[in-house]
């Protein structure tokens, strides 16, 4: 790894979801790669939802992180592969579930809607019963849940 796509993943390093502050871009694995090319160094990111409100402001922190560290980087948007919550990583789901957002399981685990859902559990009590309120909870990213055990609504994470 060269010194200068170092330093790119040092100076992103601190940045973080607009709409999730405590988990950072690279544990969302919303900043996907940093490379150097013959052209310079690109910097990589794949919006968790394809039109989410919050992609145009997360390019905008990547570039203004980069300028004031004085990086000259190409900053470039990839679709494909679409981004899954797999790549949310170890840390990323436990810092969700503390910050209260019962963070995604697997694809694989994506339920069909009941009316008590299994497997989602209560970030604050692990309570696995609980019930979907609405399938969009402030951002069309998470759905609105609520604890049967202690009464609290919550957001998940929608599995994609
Ligand atoms: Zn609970």
């Amino acid at each position: 790894m060269s010194t200068v796509v170092e330093q790119v993943w040092a100076t992103l390093a601190h940045l973080t979801d607009p709409e999730i502050p405590v988990v950072t871009l690279r544990e969302l694995g919303i900043l996907r790669d940093v490379t150097e090319t013959p052209d310079g160094v690109e910097v990589v990111i794949t919006p968790t939802y394809t039109g989410c409100p919050a992609m145009g402001q997360i390019e905008d922190d990547v570039r203004g992180a980069l300028d004031k560290a004085g990086i000259a980087a190409r900053v470039i948007t990839r679709l494909a592969p679409a981004w899954t919550t797999d790549w949310i990583s170890a840390e990323g789901r436990e810092k969700l579930r503390r910050y209260g957002i019962a963070p995604p399981g697997a694809c694989a685990d994506a339920q069909p809607i009941h009316l008590v859902a299994r497997g989602i559990t209560c970030p604050r009590c692990d309570s696995a019963q609980t019930e979907r309120l609405s399938a969009f909870g402030s951002t069309a990213c998470k759905s609105l849940y609520r604890c049967l055990s202690c009464r609290e609504p919550f957001e998940h994470f929608k599995p994609i």
